[in-house]
């Protein structure tokens, strides 16, 4: 087991060993080491008991009932599970979740008080999950009286325990953030993490890790697919949420990073495959309409 003092300076080496100069993470597009071909499936922002009726119930048992029949390994639920910590719907979102018949991780959003999380989901809450050659890096960053994000010390410290680790096992990294990290200000929704709520030192570790990061992926925006790639970043994206989602005209105010126009309550079934990861937006009840390809450029 190591102590956190020699996973920092592990960390540290790496920086000094020059590893940085690759873009993120080529190793992902490199025919030398092929990569079998990954699916899964994210729900976000059930919001159950929403405005005291069944309308998000309804969502959320034709949304369980779809990833029953949808292909893909597991689910991951990316927070906003109840609708302001109402607890006697984590026995109805529970209750669908068991239909569901494949593995389902899920993160705390701003609606899911902590204790209650606790008690009816996950007694850890920030926890690793190993699928293959995929390390899924889910972390606790919403507060229940915020919409911005917060990432303490010691998480900063174990996400960057989980990125040495990945390396040391020849694996790659997913980040799962309820509320985004990337900076965004109207017309988007302005929720992020602030820089001295930990967004500069998450980048910091990012930009150390870059190679074994795929992509950081959240909820929280009720924006259908809402991303960006910075041109010295990683692929960040807010996926669409099961309640409902809105169109806050992003595109046509030319906000930085894309958001295509689907807007209807729905899910994302993530392919990685050949150095590409596709997020295709399922809506409710209708056909997929958005594929949007993520690219991983090489080191040139
Ligand atoms: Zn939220």
């Amino acid at each position: 087991m190591k102590t956190p003092t020699s996973t920092r300076r592990e960390a540290l080496s790496i920086i000094a060993g020059g590893a940085t100069l690759a873009f993120s993470p080529a190793g992902l597009a490199n025919s030398k080491r092929p990569l079998s071909k990954l699916r899964f499936l994210v729900v976000s922002d059930t919001h159950l008991g929403y405005k005291n009726s069944t309308s998000a119930e309804k969502r959320w048992i034709q949304a369980a009932a779809e990833l029953k029949s949808a292909s893909g390994d597991l689910v991951l639920h990316l927070g906003d599970i109840v609708d302001g910590g109402r607890e006697e719907q984590y026995e109805v979102y529970l209750r669908e979740r068991e239909k569901i018949g494949k593995p389902v991780y899920e993160i705390p959003g701003n609606h899911d008080p902590l204790d209650l999380f606790r008690k009816h989901i996950r007694k850890q809450v920030d926890v690793a999950v190993d699928h293959e050659w995929l390390k899924f890096v889910l972390v606790s960053n919403a507060h229940t009286d915020s919409h911005d994000g917060f990432i303490t010390d010691a998480q900063l410290q174990w996400i960057e325990s989980q990125c040495v680790a990945a390396k040391e096992q020849q694996q790659y990294v997913m980040l799962c953030l309820h509320v985004p990290v990337h900076s965004n200000r109207h017309p988007d929704r302005g929720w992020h993490v602030k820089p001295e709520h930990g967004q500069t030192k998450l980048y910091d570790i990012i930009a150390c890790h870059k190679q074994q990061i795929v992509a950081m992926i959240h909820g929280h925006f009720h924006n259908g697919i809402r991303g960006w790639k910075d041109d010295d970043g990683i692929h960040e994206i807010c996926l669409p949420a099961v309640l409902y989602n809105l169109d806050r005209g992003l595109e046509k105010q030319k906000a930085a990073g894309y958001n295509p126009l689907e807007f209807r309550p729905g899910y994302t079934m993530v392919t990685i495959d050949k150095g590409l990861m596709t997020l295709d937006y399922k809506p409710l009840g209708a056909d997929v309409s958005i594929n949007k390809k993520c690219e991983f450029v090489h080191d040139g």
